[in-house]
């Protein structure tokens, strides 16, 4: 392999650290704990454990989380007055709820419902618009995550030429958006790719700096990448493996193996952009607290 294997978890561990403190202090200054409420409706097993993954994040760097647990067959109406309940606690002061819905239930209007200042995913119309405008906002997680693995890897994305693979609203079209403006972490040149566009490996081989989320394995494989390139691997799927002990692995989008022989740098899966998703919400959970309590912007 001749990649730099980029460590998500040591810069995550690093920035959980630093929010702890940041909790500390502000608790010191304010008498105010920095709280999220958590809202999981359903028992889809991924989602199960992605939110418990960051309740227990939360509590190790001492924030409170306030968790609502749903049933599958949950009303709009409820959720919504879920949500009404948490814009209006001032104890809480960011507001998660955890991606899919089950079905039945309207996505779009649930987020809008988030009131904008509690929005530490970053996900609401308001967040969003004020993203592309260069406001001040919340980034949305994983997007940011990738930014700073990016500044870790000591990958320079002035100038360079960055191929998103992937338009979700949550990773690709935010992350692309981001990386295009005219900012330190940003000003490179974006291609932005998806299941339309033929001949992926035309535009990824072209890539100095190459993100993939497309939630399918396998869709970037050695030949596709530029020799030397910076390779950030957002995709999680659970790959059927009968000698794995739960059955499945987690694999990213890219052929790890493969593409470490070309690229000059790469995020495993897992231990990648996974880690620093939920350091980011921790930051953002602060920052939501820090200006609710008046000291921050
Ligand atoms: P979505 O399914 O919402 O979007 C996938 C995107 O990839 C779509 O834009 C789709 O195109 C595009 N796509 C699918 N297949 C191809 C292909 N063969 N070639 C080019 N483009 C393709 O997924 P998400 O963005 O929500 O998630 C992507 C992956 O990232 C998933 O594995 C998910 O689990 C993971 N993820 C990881 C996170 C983390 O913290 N590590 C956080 C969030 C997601 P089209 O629009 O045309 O359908």
């Amino acid at each position: 392999m001749s990649a730099t294997v980029i460590d998500g978890k040591a810069l995550a561990a690093e920035t959980r650290e630093r929010v702890r403190a940041g909790v500390g202090a502000l608790r010191a200054r304010t008498g105010v704990t920095p709280g999220l409420g958590v809202v999981l409706v359903g028992e889809d097993p991924a989602s199960v454990s992605y939110v418990t993954a960051k309740e227990r994040a939360l509590a190790e760097a001492g924030m409170r989380s306030v968790d609502v647990r749903l049933p599958e067959g949950t009303g709009q109406e409820e959720l919504l007055a879920v949500i009404a309940r948490l814009n209006a606690d001032p104890e809480v002061h960011g507001i998660l709820v955890q991606l899919p819905l089950p079905r039945g239930l309207d996505t779009d209007a649930v987020i809008a419902a988030i009131a904008p200042e509690k929005d530490v995913d970053g996900f609401t119309p308001v967040n969003v618009g004020r993203m592309i405008l260069g406001q001040p906002c919340f980034l949305p997680c994983t997007p940011h995550g990738v930014l700073r693995l990016l500044e870790r890897a000591g990958a320079r994305t002035r100038g360079a030429h960055a191929v998103v693979v992937g338009r979700s609203a949550i990773v690709g079209r935010p992350l692309a958006n981001l990386l295009s403006r005219k900012a330190p972490d940003g000003d490179a040149t974006v291609t932005f790719c998806h299941s339309a566009t033929p001949d992926l490996g035309r535009f990824t081989r072209q890539a100095d700096i190459l993100v993939v989320a497309t939630g399918r394995p396998g869709t970037v494989t050695a030949e596709m990448v530029k020799p030397g390139a910076t390779v950030i691997d957002v995709g999680v799927n659970r790959v059927p493996d009968a000698s794995a002990r739960r059955g499945y692995r987690l694999r990213g989008d890219c052929d790890f193996e493969g593409v470490a022989q070309v690229a000059g740098a790469i995020t495993p899966v897992p231990g990648g952009v996974g880690p620093m998703t939920i350091a980011m919400l921790l930051e953002n959970t602060l920052r939501a607290a820090e200006r609710a309590a008046g000291v921050a912007e």
